[in-house]
């Protein structure tokens, strides 16, 4: 009978100390098409299943030297990691009255030996359906997860999650003290309602998505970057220090500038103003609306300016092509 749905090949762990009866398991479960690692020792059992990509499913000998089954079955639990592993324990027959412990311990479900194959067969199958259903669970949560923390249009961090990592950068900076640094970029596209007004909502659609992406592609690897409102975005960044800042914001406007979007045949020549402000752990934590508003402030000043440019609060305003 063949075990695998789909292209999928189920793992499966069998620990058992005695020979005979780890190579008759082993042969059983193999012939159903699943791909065995057979071990004879707790210790190697464990090894297995805390190690990178365990099988999702094990069968695991209560009496074994190392750690027997249940000893297993507590510890792999007490890890609580996803994914979920199946557990099946195997018990001789005077073990039986001690079941509860192996439940308690964290076993899935048990088998009497001398293994009956078809019944072994079928509660395998059991476990896979239980790990089938964990998996679309991550699967949901996952999918939740996404949506509640990600603007739907751009992809990129929404509102709420950028503000929740900027809040979270400030109070690590101040336990870090002196040395440490937040700052805050704010982005806005100029002269937006002109793109809207003049080629449609789906057009300026398409222009937040290409300035979203732009600007992923002009910031380092580790500074978060999110939508903040309509076509404003907001970027965190740390340990930059202010040349960092500086240069980061000037790489985003000139990646923009230089980068038109282009729909059809017409190129839609797009810019951004930014306005940045640096927060050092030093200064006793200042608070999230105030590093917003010095950066926001600092937006205006670039607006005020003429736009397509950077201006950092403190600091003189950078200028765009000399
Ligand atoms: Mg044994």
């Amino acid at each position: 009978m063949a075990q695998t749905k789909g292209k999928r090949t189920w793992r499966l762990l069998v620990a058992e100390d005695e020979l005979i009866s780890r190579t008759l398991l082993t042969r059983l479960v193999s012939s159903w098409g699943y791909d065995v690692i057979a071990v004879e020792d707790g210790s190697q059992a464990l090894e297995v299943l805390e190690g990178d990509d365990p099988p999702r499913l094990a069968v695991l000998d209560w009496m074994m030297p190392g750690a027997d089954g249940v000893a297993i079955c507590r510890r792999i639990r007490a890890l609580r990691r996803e994914p979920y592993i199946y557990l099946i324990i195997l018990t001789a027959l005077q073990e039986r009255q001690k079941l509860v412990e192996a439940l308690e311990a964290g076993a899935d479900d048990f088998l009497t030996k001398p293994v009956q194959p078809h019944e072994l067969e079928l509660r395998i199958h059991v476990g896979r359906r239980i790990v089938e259903l964990e998996e679309q669970l991550i699967e949901a949560r996952e999918a939740l997860r996404e949506l509640a923390t990600h603007d739907p249009l751009t992809r990129i961090w929404n509102r709420r999650a950028i503000l929740e990592i900027l809040e979270k950068e400030i109070a690590r900076a101040s336990r870090k003290g002196a040395s440490a640094d937040v700052c805050a970029l704010m982005i806005d596209i100029d002269h937006f309602k002109t793109v809207n007004d003049q080629y449609g909502h789906l057009v300026g659609d398409q222009v937040l998505m290409h300035v979203a992406e732009r600007i992923r592609e002009a910031v380092r690897r580790h500074d978060e970057v999110g939508r903040y409102g309509g076509e404003e975005f907001l970027a965190v960044l740390t340990g930059c220090g202010v040349n960092g800042l500086k240069a980061v914001a000037e790489r985003i406007r000139k990646e923009v500038a230089e980068n038109p979007f282009v729909t059809g045949d017409r190129p839609i020549a797009v810019t951004v103003s930014l306005g940045g402000a640096r927060l050092t752990g030093g200064e006793g934590g200042g608070s999230i609306m105030q590093l917003i508003g010095r950066a926001d402030h600092a937006l205006y000043e670039a607006k005020d300016q003429g736009r397509n440019r950077v201006v950092i609060d403190g600091e003189q305003g950078v200028n765009d092509e000399e």
